[in-house]
């Protein structure tokens, strides 16, 4: 069986879309996840520097920390090891081999943040795998934040950038196959990853974070999510620390995710206690349909202590510091679901 899986459909409140709750279960097989559970409580002294991201991205964890290492910093960090599964074919949630929206195209969305609270970001972004390295380009190179769709690749054209088919044959075939079984909804995808959220912190103490993503599979067309949005997908202050997000991005969007996990952690929480009241305060609204739709958030304050929650069970994050790198399980809220 391939290893994206479809469970079950259920209604998006609002967009009068169905998607599946695919983010409900990230593992094909739980047992498998299992082997890789490492405990929070037996981690060392936090030590710098340090790499963290959503799912199971070890290839993409362990580029940034070569760059940690040989003394480049969190920046370039954090996009070099985005770009891994970027250009990994394989992981159809994120740049090449993204599956596509309802009408058979790849749009990708990504955003880069540094030290320095500057930003860049592109939304609905085709033809161009490095969607992150775009999104530095904006940062980087222009007045603005944010370029979206044909303006964003044109720019990525004027500096150097290279077009190229992203749909692959086993994406078309899934989306192929979907518009068949599905009826023409959207569904959410499961898989061992999902978005590719990445912070780090440099030899220097400095934190930057990026976040790059195909989006929602067959999304509606011209749907972009919560992952190029600097607040909700991504937040980094370096006096404080960062987060990143993953899972339905409409909900994240809505409750400002990530800003709110960062600002709870300047109140003094901790990275675990900030990203579980960020949960809090989407499955604690007024009518959430939060067994739907999984949403995810990792967190990293200035002391490299680090922390995850999720709504539901098996969404981890790669961690590589103290030259280890490891997959840890997330604790979730749900737990009546728990296997
Ligand atoms: N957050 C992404 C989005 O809503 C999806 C994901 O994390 O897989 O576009």
């Amino acid at each position: 069986m391939n290893r994206r899986k479809f469970i079950k459909n259920t209604a998006l409140t609002g967009a009068g879309l169905t998607l599946t709750n695919s983010l409900l279960n990230c593992a094909e097989n739980p047992s498998d996840k299992k082997e890789t559970v490492v405990a929070e409580s037996e981690k060392s002294e936090p030590s710098l520097p340090l790499v963290i991201a959503t799912w199971h991205v070890k290839e993409a964890t362990a580029k940034a920390m070569e760059v940690l290492q040989a003394g480049g910093n969190a920046l370039d960090a954090v996009e070099q090891g985005c770009m891994v599964e970027e250009a990994n074919e394989k992981g159809q949630s994120v740049g090449k081999g993204g599956l596509p929206d309802r009408d058979g195209n790849v749009t990708l969305d990504a955003c880069i943040m540094d030290k320095n609270g500057n930003c860049g970001a592109v939304v609905y972004l085709q033809n161009i795998k490095h969607a992150v390295s775009v999104a530095r380009k904006v940062m980087d190179d222009t007045p603005h934040v944010m370029l979206a769709g044909e303006g964003a690749q044109q720019f990525a054209l004027s500096q150097g950038f290279e077009t190229e088919d992203l749909l692959t044959e086993a994406s078309r075939k899934a989306w192929e196959k979907w518009k068949v079984e599905a009826k023409y909804k959207p569904i959410i995808n499961i898989e061992n990853h999902d978005t590719i959220g990445m912070l780090a912190i440099d030899k220097n103490g400095d934190i930057s974070g990026a976040c790059t993503t195909s989006g929602l599979a067959y999304k509606m067309g011209g749907r972009v999510g919560d992952s190029p949005i600097i607040g909700s997908g991504l937040f980094v202050d370096n006096e404080i620390g960062a987060a990143v997000a993953t899972g339905l991005g409409e909900e994240v969007v809505k409750t400002v995710g990530s800003f709110l996990v960062v600002e709870l952690m300047r109140q003094g929480k901790s990275p675990q206690e900030a990203c579980e009241e960020a949960i809090g305060r989407i499955v604690n609204k007024p009518n959430s349909n939060y067994k739907d739709f999984q949403v995810g958030y990792i967190a990293v304050n200035k002391k490299g202590e680090t922390g995850s929650y999720s709504i539901h069970q098996w969404f981890s994050m790669t961690k590589f510091q103290n030259g280890v790198n490891e997959q840890i399980q997330s604790d979730f809220f749900n737990k009546e679901e728990k296997s």
